[in-house]
């Protein structure tokens, strides 16, 4: 199939046999004869100088998706994504989000002190726990932590720790 009419903002066109696919179409490769397909944009209504001023100015923006390292350059990436949810990415946020978790005063910080190291070997030899496991609630064991919070549903099985799954969309039930 090719697109008779004006082509979407993005399609998907099979490398091999040119035969073309929507945007949205969820087959991985091509549906008439399996091969691989790309991702094409038309190009974008704006002069190359309106396109890096546009970029230009996202730069850096705070907060939001446009501070992305991807999604900063939208018009070229994906022109379609009209929500983006984002981190965002590049620009390594990830890192200040760690430091800044790291810096809050309510945060303790627990050593595998050789107590742990025992309740944890306790804990993988009665509860066949992995051992990064064992450690993790071995800890809390040991500090008397009120709750222990994870998206791991087998951990609640372990005695004496309040187990509490966490559950979203980006958490593996
Ligand atoms: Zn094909």
């Amino acid at each position: 199939m090719k697109f008779q009419t004006q082509r979407p903002e993005s399609w998907q066109v099979c490398l091999a046999c040119g035969h073309e696919m929507t945007e949205l179409d969820p087959h991985p490769r091509c549906s008439a004869c399996g091969g691989l397909l790309e991702i094409r944009h038309r190009p974008p209504q704006l002069t190359r100088a309106e396109l890096i001023d546009r970029f230009t100015e996202r730069r850096g923006q705070r907060p939001g998706a446009s501070a992305s390292g991807v999604w900063r350059f939208r018009e070229i990436v994906l022109p379609s994504a009209d929500e983006v949810v984002s981190h965002p990415e590049g620009n390594t946020p990830l890192l200040e989000r760690f430091d800044g978790f790291f810096s809050r005063g309510s945060l303790e910080i627990v050593d595998v002190s050789s107590d742990v190291i025992e309740r944890a070997t306790e804990l993988r030899a009665k509860h066949d726990f992995r051992a990064p496991d064992a450690v993790h609630l071995a800890t809390a064991l040991v500090v008397g932590a009120d709750v222990f919070l994870t998206g791991d549903r087998t951990l609640k099985r372990c005695p004496d720790l309040d187990v509490q799954l966490l559950t979203g969309p980006h958490i593996a039930p």
